[in-house]
């Protein structure tokens, strides 16, 4: 990240070139403090703008510790000839892409808690807004939980970390929280994920234990023997 004051440095180390003048206008933006009320962390790279982190909220506490986003971003590029020039972000535009509002899988972090607040330390309306989306956030993920569950022990063997977190965080049992996780085998004949004691595929009767398959169902599983071929006639 670079600062107006590391521009104005590297500016004077620089000046044999000729220089677009940034304007002063554009150096006067305060800087911007992102929350998150969540115990989840997370990171943001966003290229030669940098690497964002966002602070987990430690437990005990309403929020966490800030992600300060300066106000602005000053970026030099060489335009050749011995010209350069530079570009220019709102350190507004870079929380936004931080928080990345809008988007689905997961990456909109205001989804997840996180928020920008107006000011160094969020309101009491800002912290429950956030509250707001984060519950509804954990309602979906608690909804998956249960929808995987009622598939039963393929579904079971899916249910994540975060299904659960969901459900401690509304507060709400499900018995599929302690049920054990089963390591599934996928299927080499249809791909689905069964349970490994099986001797065949419940969906698509590919044996996995021929011997025992021939066991249980020996009209379904016949030993092939070379018979005598019938004359032709
Ligand atoms: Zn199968």
């Amino acid at each position: 990240m670079i600062t107006a004051n590391e521009v104005a440095s590297a500016v004077g180390g620089l000046n044999k070139r000729a220089r677009q003048p940034i304007p002063d206008a554009l150096k006067r933006n305060p800087p911007l403090y992102i929350f998150n009320i969540y115990e989840m962390k997370h990171t943001r790279g966003l290229g030669s703008l940098g690497t964002f982190h966002v602070p987990a909220c430690e437990p005990g506490e309403a929020y966490s510790k800030p992600l300060v986003v300066p106000g602005e971003f000053f970026d030099e590029f060489d335009r050749g000839e011995g010209s350069l020039g530079w570009t220019y972000e709102t350190g507004a535009d870079v929380a936004k892409a931080i928080l990345n509002v809008g988007h689905r899988d997961g990456a909109d972090l205001s989804a997840w808690g996180v928020f920008l607040a107006a000011d160094k330390k969020p309101t009491r309306e800002e912290l429950s807004a956030a509250r707001e989306k984060l519950t509804a956030k954990m309602r979906e993920v608690l909804a998956a939980g249960d929808a995987l569950a009622l598939q039963g022990d393929s579904g079971l063997a899916q249910i994540q970390a975060m299904h659960r977190k969901a459900a401690h965080y509304l507060k709400q049992h499900r018995d599929w929280i302690n049920a054990e996780p089963v390591e599934m085998r996928e299927c080499h004949g249809c791909g689905a994920f069964v349970k490994p004691t099986l001797p065949r595929c419940p969906q698509c009767k590919a044996p996995f234990d021929l011997a025992k398959c021939r066991e249980l169902w020996p009209m379904e599983y016949p030993i092939m023997t070379q018979r005598p071929v019938a004359a032709a006639r």
